[in-house]
């Protein structure tokens, strides 16, 4: 959570909408606000999807049961619309439904975190490191300060121990660093040009062989 004064979430719709500008590669996505028309979105999209809810007041979506992956068909699309309000209802009864954004599910792949927050002492820095649930578990985030030149973005990412799970660990094909360098400058250049962004956070940002993707954003404005 942001420590600032008068600070704002921005959905991940718009967050995603603000990181393709800056060629950050996002699912494609609808937003709905009916069982019927999740399975509409999703059909236009293409199986399977990833449903999630869309509510200013749930920050971790996931802990409130609000993101269902691998959504198959019509009928469960349906379903899970009416799972995820329920379950977000019982998680938080004071949160605002705004609806439920049906995502393209994206393959799997090493799940990373980009980050960007402003320090008291050193003003707009990036972090970087294992995302997913395996951020908060490591810890093993590294952070350079803004602005920061190509070499210091390069010994971020050879820094973390997860280093060795994008160079291919154990004979896996080494993921796509060269994708993830481009992509941790796209995000620096998106945080030093946007004055009004104080902090975000894309977690998880999937890494393949070749590209990558953000699955999640989270954007806190002033
Ligand atoms: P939270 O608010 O809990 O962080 P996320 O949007 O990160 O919610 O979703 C939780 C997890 O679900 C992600 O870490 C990722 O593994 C998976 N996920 C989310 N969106 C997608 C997607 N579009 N495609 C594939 N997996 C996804
Ligand atoms: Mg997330």
């Amino acid at each position: 959570m942001s420590t600032h004064a008068n600070t704002k979430m921005l959905s991940e719709a718009d967050g995603y909408d603000l990181l393709r500008k800056f060629n950050v590669p996002a699912p494609v996505f609808e937003i709905v606000t009916s069982p019927e028309a999740a399975a509409k979105a999703a059909g236009k999209i293409g199986y399977p999807v990833v449903m999630k809810i869309v509510s200013p007041q749930i920050i971790h979506k996931s802990d409130a049961g609000g993101v269902i992956v691998n959504i198959k068909t019509d009928e469960e699309a349906k379903a899970a619309y009416n799972k995820i309000v329920t379950s977000v209802k019982a998680y938080n009864s004071a949160a605002e439904i705004k609806g439920i954004i049906v995502e393209e599910m994206a393959k799997p792949g090493l799940e990373l975190i980009i980050g960007g927050k402003i320090d008291p002492a050193f003003g707009r820095v990036i972090t970087f490191g294992l995302g997913g649930t395996l951020v908060e578990f490591f810890k093993d985030v590294g952070i350079r300060i803004l602005p920061c030149s190509d070499d210091e973005l390069r010994s971020l990412i050879k820094q973390i121990k997860g280093y060795t799970l994008i160079a291919g660990y154990r004979g896996e094909a080494p993921k796509d660093e060269e994708f993830l360098f481009q992509t941790l400058k796209n995000a620096c250049a998106f945080f030093e040009k946007n004055d009004n962004v104080v902090e975000f956070d894309i977690n998880p940002l999937r890494l393949y062989e070749k590209g990558g993707c953000a699955v999640d954003a989270r954007v806190i404005i002033q």
